[in-house]
């Protein structure tokens, strides 16, 4: 994998979405709406996700990763994110 380089020619490493916890999502979308390329999807939350603490007070979609090979690693959504849901890898 290539090095990534600032405009000014300084190294630097870019950190690609790697996984969003599922159960700390709020659905909130914030994540979604800062990303710059077509990577996250909202989806429905699956009823097998609503376990004994579920109530209706609880998001009923999450944030899902649709396409992690478009991601740039540009940390927007992590860095957007209140519940600390993303966790990143190096390529
Ligand atoms: S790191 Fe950037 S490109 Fe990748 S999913 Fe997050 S906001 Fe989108
Ligand atoms: S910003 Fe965080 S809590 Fe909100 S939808 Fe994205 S992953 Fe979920």
């Amino acid at each position: 994998m290539a090095n990534a380089v600032t405009r000014g020619g300084t190294p630097w490493t870019p950190l690609y979405v790697d996984a969003i916890n599922p159960k700390n999502c709020i659905g909130c979308g914030r994540c979604y709406k800062v990303c710059p390329r077509d990577v996250l999807t909202l989806v429905d939350r699956g009823d097998d996700d609503m376990d004994d603490d579920w109530d209706d007070e609880d998001a009923k979609a999450l944030m899902s990763v649709k396409d992690a090979q478009d991601c740039i690693g540009c940390g927007a959504c992590g860095r957007t994110c209140p519940k600390s849901c993303f966790t990143f890898v190096a390529a």
